[in-house]
Parts: C-alpha cells; structure tokens; sequence
C-alpha cells in the first residue's frame, strides 16, 4: 500500500462511508468466456475511448470530487493505452484495476507501478470447461510484484453451487502468499435487463442441497475469518449469501450515490450491470444534472449482491483490513 498516496487520496476514499470509485470500463473485449458474464463483446474495439478520451472522462469527475477510479472491462489489460491512462489518473486519485489475470507476468508488471489496488479473479478448477479462470499458477509473480510495486492485491472468488465446495482449499491457497480473498456470489434475476449477470440456474443455488451447501460454506467462512484467514468480506456480507438466495435480502443500492460506472464507449451508467444512460463522461457540465439522468436508469426494484456495493458502506473498516494484513 502506497501510505502517502492514500494521505493524500485516501481520506475521501475511506471516510464518506459510501463508494466514491468510478469504474472505467475501457473494454468489453476479453480472452475468456465465462458463463456467467454477459459483458464479454470481442467487437467492441469499434466503441471504445482514445486514451485522450478517456482523460478527459477522467478529468471530469476528478473535478467533482471523485478520488478513486476504477479499470474494469472486460479484460482490461487488453486496452493498449492502460498504462499511460493509469499513470496519468493517479496524479489525481486511487487506482484500482480488476482483471482476469491471464496478461500479469513479468513484462506488464512494471506497466502498473502505478496501481494502488490490484483485484484478480480466481474460480474453480472445474474440469468440465465451465470455469475458466485460474491466477493459481501466477500467485507468486502476483504477491512479489506487488511488493515491490507496493500494490495491494486481493483475488475474487465467484462461488457458485458447482464449486462451493471447493472455495475453502482456494482460499487457504491464495491465503498463502498473504492475498486477502474476496467473495463474488453468482446470481442472476432470469431477467434480461442485465449487462454483466448471465441466466445460469446450473450454477445458482436453488434446491434444497444447494442452500445446504451454502449454509455450511457461510459457516466455514466465518470460522476461517475467526481462525485469521484473509477473508476480506463483512460477517454481515457472508451471513446474507443465504437470505439473497432464498429472495430475503434487498440491497441499498448505491449506485449514482456517488459511485458511477463510464460504458466503453463515455456513456455514464448507474453500475456496471445497468445499460448506459445518454449523458456522457467526457463533456458533462452539471454534476447534479448528470447524477439525476444516470439515476433515471436504475430500473425500479433493482436488486443485486456485489460485494463491493454491499460493503460501500464499511469503507473504513476494508480500509483498516487492507491496512492490518499487509
Ligand atoms: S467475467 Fe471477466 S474474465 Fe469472465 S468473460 Fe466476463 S469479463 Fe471476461
Ligand atoms: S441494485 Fe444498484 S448496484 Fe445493484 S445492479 Fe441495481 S443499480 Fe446496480
């Protein structure tokens, strides 16, 4: 963790209590297919910002008071002009970066040396094909790039009823090399008014073993929590896994409130899984005018359990979390 950085950025970052990030979504390009992400469009190279764009997007939402940015895709390591873009927004805020992992190696490291967060994705070993990700082999170019670039690294784990049972052994292996772990839960409304979530009821917990199964994951987690594994999620976080499954849990949604997601192509979007309003990123002039339209686009009962919009509201203590295990 970069300490003066987070001096000079972070107090906005931890303090406000609500998530202050814009994520940037450079790309919806990706090497992978995972079947429960509908974000994925390999034309989408005909869309995207100019670094120059992307600047500017940047710039804007700087001026009003944002102090953490997001690059999110897609995969967006595939988005040529992200170094240049990250050393240029980290002049002015944080910066977080959530990939897949797959391009991290010894010769795009050095490219983020100016990151402060650096969040991978880490699922199953699943032999049928359906998981696809595995930052297994690259734990250790992960954790020693890290610090030595003094990034702070966390790995997200998708937990689905196919491989809940497998998620304690990954998390003890990550746990490690001194990576807090982070949990994505698999969800989906069968609706089609989603960008990121995909309709995929073989990996969602619906029968009666599957929330078994959930029940005793929970209680695993909490006791690996208790034992001292790097388990960044709330208690509160892990405890409603089930309650959202059984349709008992409804998220505070936060988006627009002020965290805001910018589309490939400037558009500004309440979050990532909401489509894209008309306003966009590189020329708005009221920041109170923009944040009424993007809101207009949350459809009404939204609902969803992404961890870091359940956690907006613990800002200080991930912060603290973050700051004890590294
Ligand atoms: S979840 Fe991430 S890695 Fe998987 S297809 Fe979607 S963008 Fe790519
Ligand atoms: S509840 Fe809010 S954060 Fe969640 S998907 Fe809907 S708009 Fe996005």
């Amino acid at each position: 963790m970069k300490f003066l950085r987070l001096s000079r950025f972070g107090w906005d970052y931890v303090s406000g209590k609500k998530i202050q990030g814009v994520g940037l979504i450079l790309t919806r390009r990706c090497n992978l297919s995972c079947k429960y992400c509908k974000i994925k469009d390999n034309a989408s190279g005909k869309r995207e910002l100019s670094v120059a764009q992307w600047k500017k997007a940047v710039d804007n939402f700087a001026k009003n008071g944002h102090r953490h940015f997001i690059f999110t895709g897609g995969e967006p390591m595939l988005y040529s002009g992200l170094s240049e873009l990250m050393d240029y927004t980290s002049k002015k805020a944080l910066t977080s970066l959530i990939t897949n992992a797959s391009y991290l190696d010894d010769q795009t490291f050095p490219g983020l040396k100016n990151l402060d967060f650096l969040t991978f994705s880490r699922d199953s070993l699943g032999k049928d094909g359906t998981f696809e990700k595995d930052a297994l082999p690259r734990l250790e170019l992960i954790s020693r790039w890290c610090r030595k670039l003094k990034i702070t690294p966390s790995a997200i784990i998708t937990v689905t009823s196919k491989n809940v049972k497998e998620v304690p052994d990954i998390v003890r292996k990550i746990d490690r090399y001194g990576i807090s772990i982070l949990l994505s839960y698999i969800h989906s409304s069968g609706e089609d008014s989603y960008e990121f979530r995909n309709h995929v009821p073989e990996l969602e917990f619906r029968t009666r073993s599957d929330f078994q199964d959930l029940a005793a994951f929970q209680e695993t987690m909490l006791r690996m929590k208790r034992d001292g594994f790097r388990i960044a999620e709330s208690d509160n976080f892990i405890r409603n896994m089930i309650n959202f499954a059984q349709g008992r849990y409804r998220l505070k949604c936060p988006a627009t409130d002020p965290f805001f997601t910018v589309d490939v192509d400037g558009r500004i979007k309440p979050c990532h899984d909401i489509p894209a309003s008309g306003v966009s990123a590189l020329d708005f002039q009221d920041y109170f005018k923009m944040k009424h339209e993007v809101s207009k686009c949350i459809p009404a009962g939204c609902n969803c359990y992404y961890d870091c919009y359940f956690n907006s509201q613990d800002g200080f203590k991930n912060l603290l979390f973050q700051l004890l295990h590294r």
